[in-house]
């Protein structure tokens, strides 16, 4: 024991030095410091708690299961809460989304999914398939192979020795274009670029492409026309492509239905990363969904080799058991859409009093304003500015906590995300 000579005022880090008041208690959509002040969570943590903080029901359901057991290996036992979570999910899942594998978070999540993706191939005769295309400014995970599908060349640059080089393409970020095409057009154009990029790689070395079907904190939830999501599935089927969609943000009713690719029916994937809403931060929760058809021909060459182990655990899956639950019966992802529609209105009012507002978007409540230097050119402001930093640090101060970001990769830009848990009333938005 060298007890105390470790010792330093914190013996924690995370990204960078900077510190913040330290937790107390948190409740509904809001969270208080230890020092008595309170705050709006207006984003939800990272767009993580959106069954609200603070949920007895759910509390209940976790004790319930705490009392029994918290961790038994799935080597060894199978566990009803696993099993039953699987289920629920599965009703909630578009046709044809019958096969689970848990994980504990997005990035895990995002990583199963490429895992998985590439299994299939080799089990089905495709080994020569193993590029991942995805888009630039995207974010899909901090692990090695999601990163490498992470549009976002700053967090990536130190790395780049360690991971394989992906192909990338444009962010569909249509609301900057200034040309003759309609929207349903430039939908289009910015998904032929997916098809420009699987021949200019050879067809028969693709394996997928990952998208955020309603972006996140990398694009400031952008969402493409509509033409652009059938789109891409039209050309990942003629290429023999799998088409993922990182829901790991936009899903569990974050933007009013359960995953943000059912506003898109005809677009659908297949393969789905969950995480964040799904575990509601009450526990570390992810999932990979994906169909028997992807998943039985790996079970059969020999099983996926892959796996974490603390997925499926008991108490993660009592957690999101009763998150899911507690969505229904709230009729939260209804709320989600009612008070998105409101929310987004509030924030579009904005724009006339505050200049530098360029950009209302989103869906549900995974809104964003992108801030600019002027709003007909949609012209950056300048990076010396910091402004996402200083208007997060403005409603910080003010109680109010959004979550900003200025993204570098495509395009330069600063966007502040308002993304309330959906138990959010009128008058509180
Ligand atoms: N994918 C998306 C779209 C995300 O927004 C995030 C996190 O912000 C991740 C993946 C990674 O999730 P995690 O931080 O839980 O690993």
């Amino acid at each position: 024991m060298h007890a105390g000579s470790n010792r330093r005022a914190s013996n924690l880090f995370y990204q960078s030095g900077s510190r913040r008041p330290p937790v107390d208690r948190a409740e509904g959509i809001y969270i208080w410091a230890q020092d008595g002040r309170r705050w709006i969570d207006g984003s939800s943590g990272a767009m993580v708690v959106n069954i609200g903080h603070g949920n007895r029901n759910v509390l209940d359901a976790m004790k319930r299961q705490m009392e029994r057991t918290t961790f038994a290996y799935r080597l060894h036992f199978e566990n009803d809460a696993a099993e039953d979570l699987a289920t629920r999910l599965c009703d909630l899942m578009p046709p044809g989304f019958d096969r689970v594998f848990f994980v504990s978070g997005g990035s895990e999540a995002t990583e199963s999914c490429i895992k998985l993706a590439r299994q299939y191939a080799v089990a089905t005769g495709q080994a020569g398939r193993y590029k991942v295309i995805s888009r630039f400014p995207s974010y899909h995970g901090c692990t090695l192979g999601a990163l490498a599908v992470t549009g976002y060349a700053a967090l990536a640059a130190p790395f780049s020795p360690l991971m394989a080089a992906m192909p990338k393409i444009p962010a569909p970020t249509a609301y900057l274009d200034r040309d003759d095409l309609t929207p349903a057009g430039r939908g289009l154009r910015y998904a032929d670029m997916l098809e420009a990029a699987i021949k200019a790689e050879g067809p028969e070395t693709v394996l997928a492409f990952i998208m955020e079907p309603v972006g996140g904190a990398s694009t400031g939830a952008l969402v493409a026309p509509d033409s652009y999501y059938p789109r891409v599935r039209e050309i990942c089927d003629r290429y023999g492509v799998l088409l993922i969609h990182d829901e790991v943000m936009s899903g569990a009713g974050r933007t009013g239905k359960f995953l943000a690719g059912d506003h898109w029916p005809d677009g659908r994937p297949d393969l789905v990363a969950l995480s964040k809403g799904l575990g509601s931060g009450y526990c570390p929760l992810g999932a990979m969904v994906a169909p028997d058809r992807i998943v039985a021909p790996v079970l059969a060459a020999g099983g996926f080799l892959h796996g974490f182990t603390y997925a499926g655990n008991p108490l993660a899956s009592a957690a999101g058991l009763a998150v899911l639950d507690e969505m229904e019966r709230g009729d939260m992802i209804g709320n989600a859409a009612r008070m998105g529609a409101v929310l987004a209105a509030r924030l579009e009012g904005l724009k006339a009093r505050f200049p530098f507002i360029g950009d209302v978007r989103g869906k549900g409540l995974l809104l964003a304003a992108e801030l600019v230097a002027d709003p007909g050119t949609m012209e950056p402001l300048p990076a010396r500015l910091n402004a996402y930093q200083r208007l997060v640090d403005i409603a910080y101060d003010k109680g109010l906590i959004i979550y900003s970001r200025r993204t570098r990769g495509g395009y330069e830009g600063d966007h502040v995300l308002v993304c309330p848990p959906l138990i959010i009333t009128e008058a509180q938005v």
